[in-house]
C-alpha cells in the first residue's frame, strides 16, 4: 500500500495501475461504517484508493475542524487490499484559496445545509478534486450522509462527470446508534442518550410500516426525539430521497434528523415507505 501526502506523490502511485479504480473519501478516525465502503468498492474493482482528509473548506467557524479525530497510522492498520491511501497535507490540497468553486445549489441550503451554510460546498469542492485526481470508474458514499450523497449524485449528473456513484447502508452499534467518528467525543452517558436519534427514527418506521400517513409518521417520530433525555433537536423531517423535499403523499421517503448530545452534532436517517 502506498500513502501518498500530495496530489503529485498520487498521481506518480495511480500511474503504474492497470485495470479500473474504486474510490472511497473518507475524513479518518476510520470505523466498520467506512470498512464497509471499502469492502465494497474491493469487491467491484480492480484496485481501490481510499482518501484520508479532514478537509477545511466543509468545516464553518465555530466547528469541530480542529478537534476533529486524526490517526493517520492507525487508520492505515485497518486497511486491508487497498492500493494507495490518499492522505494530503492540506498546503498541497490547497496551495492557494481556491478561486473557481462549485455551488451545490438549493438542497446545500436545508436541512444540514441550513445550520451549515457552507457544508455542502466545501464537500463538493473537495470531492470534485479527488474525482479529477483519482479518476476512479466508479465512488462509494455512505448512505449515513444522505444529503451529501444526494448532492455528489446531482454534481456528477449536471456535470456529465465520468463515474458512477454508488452508496452503502448505514453502519450501526448493535444498539442501534449510526457508527460516526464523532462518536468519540461522546461519554458513557451521552452515547446512551445519542440511542435517541435511531429510537426516533425507528418509532416513525413502526408508523409507516402499520399503513400511518407521513403527517402520523412523522409526528411519532418528532414526539420521541423530544422526549428523549439530554437530546437537543436541530432538525427531523420526511423528506423526498432524491430532492430531499417534505414528502407529503405516498412513496418512499427518508426519514432525517441532526441533533446535539452535549455539544456533540449527531445525524442519522432511516428509509420508510408511506402508503
Ligand atoms: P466521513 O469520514 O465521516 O466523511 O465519512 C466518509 C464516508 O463514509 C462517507 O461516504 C460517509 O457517508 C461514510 N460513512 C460514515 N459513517 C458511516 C456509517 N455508519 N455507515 C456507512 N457509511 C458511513
Amino acid at each position: 500500500m502506498i500513502i501518498a501526502t500530495t496530489p503529485a506523490q498520487l498521481v506518480e502511485a495511480l500511474k503504474p495501475l492497470q485495470g479500473d479504480i474504486g474510490l472511497v473519501m473518507t475524513m479518518g478516525a476510520l470505523h466498520e461504517g467506512h470498512l464497509s465502503l471499502v469492502e465494497a468498492a474491493r469487491r467491484e474493482s480492480d484496485h481501490v484508493v481510499v482518501s484520508i482528509y479532514v478537509n477545511p473548506l466543509q468545516f464553518g467557524p465555530g466547528e469541530d475542524f480542529e478537534a476533529y479525530p486524526r490517526d493517520l497510522e492507525g487508520d492505515v492498520a485497518k486497511l486491508d487490499g487497498v492500493d494507495v491511501v490518499f492522505a494530503p497535507t492540506d498546503e498541497s490540497m490547497y496551495p492557494r484559496t481556491p478561486l473557481v468553486r462549485i455551488d451545490p445549489g438549493p438542497v446545500a441550503t436545508i436541512l444540514e445545509g441550513k445550520t451549515r451554510p457552507t457544508h455542502f460546498a466545501g464537500v463538493l469542492q473537495v470531492v470534485h478534486k479527488v474525482f479529477n485526481l483519482v479518476r476512479p470508474r466508479a465512488a462509494w458514499f455512505g448512505q449515513k450522509d444522505a444529503q451529501q450523497l444526494a448532492l455528489i449524485r446531482t454534481m456528477v449528473a449536471d456535470l456529465n462527470m465520468p463515474l458512477e456513484i454508488k452508496s452503502v447502508p448505514i453502519k450501526r452499534e448493535s444498539s442501534g446508534l449510526a457508527m460516526s467518528s464523532r462518536n468519540s467525543y461522546l461519554s458513557d452517558v451521552e452515547k446512551e442518550q445519542a440511542l435517541g436519534l435511531s429510537q426516533a427514527l425507528a418509532a416513525g418506521k413502526r408508523v409507516a410500516d402499520a399503513g400511518g400517513s407521513a403527517a402520523q409518521t412523522l409526528a411519532v417520530a418528532r414526539e420521541s426525539l423530544a422526549h428523549a433525555p439530554g437530546i437537543k433537536v436541530d432538525y427531523l423531517e420526511l423528506v423526498d430521497r432524491d430532492t430531499f423535499t417534505q414528502l407529503n403523499g405516498s412513496g418512499t421517503g427518508l426519514l432525517v434528523t441532526a441533533a446535539w448530545v452535549g455539544t456533540t452534532r449527531l445525524i442519522d436517517n432511516l428509509e420508510v415507505a408511506i402508503g
